[in-house]
């Protein structure tokens, strides 16, 4: 089936077969609270056959998300607690991110900003608020990295891209800009000349933050778009988000992982699912998520690991949840377990 433009309605889903007539009125439930995007990129890779297909498990409305937890909250991380003018959220002390477009390419069914995404969500930052966000930027020496999120500001025209870093440029204390992104790989015919050359300023150095959940994101179409961006001096890392019934086996983590190393991505975060509304399908537990990234030790090059993290509910920022290989034993003496579950006592006793 030839898609040629994103889907955004139920009604669309339907005609391309990625959902049937029967639940409809349920999905467009769905539909009014939170907003539909699926690529041709993304429609195209979606296996029609298999009713567990992990790509239609991220993009495509389930009535799930109609289920709401005592425990989940529109603000799951607290960028609201956080956020000192419209757009920045100033978490940390030398960073920041900069929130300039609500909208993203395909809205992601377990986002950690649903409520504050698409058509109904945040909008763009106009002039006025633009200024405001870099004169904080500007008035906050400490401020040594530029985060780019929102939304996906790879969403954004080349010439409003290239506008913000050049105000960008202008801030000496600013070091580091880093955009976060899936364009790459759900639009990738979108990383041509004029939009990686955007991404560039004077004096900076740009990272990208590619966000892909399975290795079948992976195509070659968006191999090469990665390729492009790194031939052009751009260091890219990866998320990923660890959810139920898209990557939560080793196996499919491991592919992954090594499918970012292929490309010259450096694995970064892997994140457990945040408390987002109606998201309650993806999650597992810790524990859980701490055997199946236990099983990544060993099984793959070092190269390859990334770190489990939680944001701490409440804007409390990033903890890192990995099982620790190391114990206390003592005074001066630990035990440290190996990939393969041998215990070792370090130092050794002879
Ligand atoms: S691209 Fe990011 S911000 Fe946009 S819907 Fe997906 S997870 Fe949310």
């Amino acid at each position: 089936m030839n898609i040629v433009r994103t889907i955004r309605t139920v009604d669309d889903l339907e005609k391309a077969r990625l959902v049937d007539g029967g639940g409809k009125a349920a999905l467009e439930a769905v539909a009014a609270r939170y907003a539909i995007a699926v690529t041709p990129a993304m429609a195209g890779l979606i296996n029609r056959a298999d009713p567990l297909d992990p790509i239609a498990r991220q993009f495509i409305p389930d009535i799930a998300e109609l289920v709401a937890t005592p425990e989940e909250r529109a603000d799951p991380i607290g960028d609201q607690a956080h956020s000192p003018v419209e757009g920045i959220v100033h978490r940390y002390p030398d960073r920041v991110l900069l929130k300039a477009v609500h909208i993203c390419p395909v809205y992601c069914r377990f986002c950690f900003r649903r409520e504050m995404v698409g058509p109904q969500g945040l909008g763009t930052l106009d002039a006025d608020a633009l200024e405001a966000a870099f004169d904080y930027i500007r008035s906050h020496s400490e401020i040594w990295e530029v985060i780019l999120t929102g939304g996906d500001p790879l969403v954004l025209s080349p010439r409003r891209l290239q506008e913000i870093l050049e105000e960008l440029a202008g801030i000496e204390h600013v070091k580091i800009v880093r955009f976060h992104t899936r364009v790459p790989v759900v639009e990738p015919q979108k990383i041509d000349e004029a939009l990686i050359a955007a991404l560039k300023a004077s004096g900076k150095t740009t990272y990208v933050a590619l966000h892909a959940n399975h290795p079948r994101e992976l195509t070659p179409e968006a191999r090469s778009a990665c390729g492009r961006l790194v031939d052009a001096g751009i260091v890219m890392v990866s998320q990923s988000v660890l959810l139920k019934g898209v990557n939560d086996d080793p196996d499919v983590l491991a592919e992954l992982m090594r499918g970012f190393v292929e490309t010259r991505i450096k694995p970064y975060y892997l994140h457990h699912p945040d408390l987002a509304p109606g998201t309650s399908h993806f999650r597992l537990t810790i524990s859980e998520g701490q055997a199946i990234v236990a099983g990544l030790r060993g099984r793959i090059s070092g190269l390859c690991q990334p770190t489990y993290i939680l944001d701490i509910p409440g804007g409390h920022g990033k903890a890192v949840i990995g099982e620790s290989a190391i114990q206390a034993a003592g005074e001066g003496c630990y035990s440290v377990s190996d990939y393969q579950g041998g215990v070792h006592r370090y130092p050794p006793s002879e």
